[in-house]
């Protein structure tokens, strides 16, 4: 998912600011590899609105999601690693069931990697065989842990949330987590919070913010093209949550129809926030049905 970016500026400054960041940002590279600060062996692949985390050591390379739907991701990808060693890449993980991040591994897959997904991940896409994913080689029931040339990556499941399927992939030493998709930058959910399970994902964001770690690498960059996060932006997307679920139930309580709660539930506080026009009335949608169905 692209996500748009407005803030709430008078017309006028809005398009000389747009106009100033398209000067300066003109043409973005339509890829890139970051290492990730503090650390000399972890990096963030991006390939335009989505990034990944790849592990290297003398033994190998872990590898996450090939982020390949309809597109050359993957061939970048190893290009890209193998800029940086000529060692092999030993595992994909995905980290979750979602085509837009999992889609396009066969490049990796024709290189000998060993493909891992959580169990429900696997069991999704041999249920639905989509175009081009290829089928995980081993699962994660709850804990899994890789270990290779001194580098040790933890998977973990911490239960249904923006999937039933989404891996915390921790590593222990570097304090560092990858999840995709669920605990933005600063970021509404994505539209009306498909295969989202409500209230799960409140209870696994306080599992992830109990966990030890300090640098958060999301599935897409965030405002301003930032690649990594904080405890802080789990502790804020637990907040969003948590207020957009208690004004709705409110609106469900006091017998309003979908579109007035859409139309007059405002949280000011996360305005700033890419999308809070665009999907706000499309996660009070989804909150409505949970508060006033149960679903
Ligand atoms: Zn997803």
């Amino acid at each position: 998912m692209l996500r748009l970016r407005f803030i709430g500026l008078s017309a006028a400054l809005l398009a000389t600011t747009m106009a100033t960041a398209q000067a300066q940002t003109a043409a973005p590279p339509p890829y890139a590899t970051t290492k990730v600060e503090g650390t000399d062996n972890v990096y963030i692949f991006r390939f335009g609105g989505h990034q990944s985390m790849f592990i290297v050591t003398k033994d190998g390379v872990i590898a996450t999601d090939p982020i390949s739907e309809r597109r050359p991701a993957a061939k970048a990808y190893i290009e890209e690693i193998q800029k940086i060693t000529k060692a092999p890449i030993k595992y994909v993980i995905y980290s979750h069931s979602h085509y837009d991040h999992i889609a396009g591994g066969k490049p990796f897959k024709d290189l000998g990697a060993t493909f891992i997904a959580h169990k429900n991940a696997k069991a999704r896409i041999v249920a639905l065989k989509p175009d081009d994913v290829v089928v995980p080689d081993q699962v994660v029931d709850n804990k899994k842990v890789i270990k290779l040339g001194g580098a040790t990556l933890e998977l973990l499941y911490v239960g249904k949330n923006h999937s039933d399927s989404t891996l915390v992939m921790r590593l222990p030493k570097e304090k560092i987590i990858f999840t995709v998709d669920w605990i933005p930058i600063q970021g509404i959910q994505f539209r009306g919070m498909a295969d989202t399970y409500v209230p799960d994902i409140e209870e696994g964001l306080k599992k992830v913010i109990e966990m030890d770690w300090e640098t958060l690498i999301p599935g897409h960059p965030g405002p301003g093209g930032k690649q990594t996060g904080t405890k802080e932006n789990a502790r804020e997307e637990l907040a969003y949550l948590q207020d957009l679920s208690a004004a709705v139930k409110q609106a469900v309580s006091e017998g309003k129809s979908y579109a007035d709660a859409q139309k007059e539930i405002k949280l000011p506080k996360y305005e700033p926030w890419p999308n809070y026009n665009a999907f706000l009335p499309m996660n009070i949608e989804r909150y409505y049905d949970f508060w006033n169905r149960g679903i």
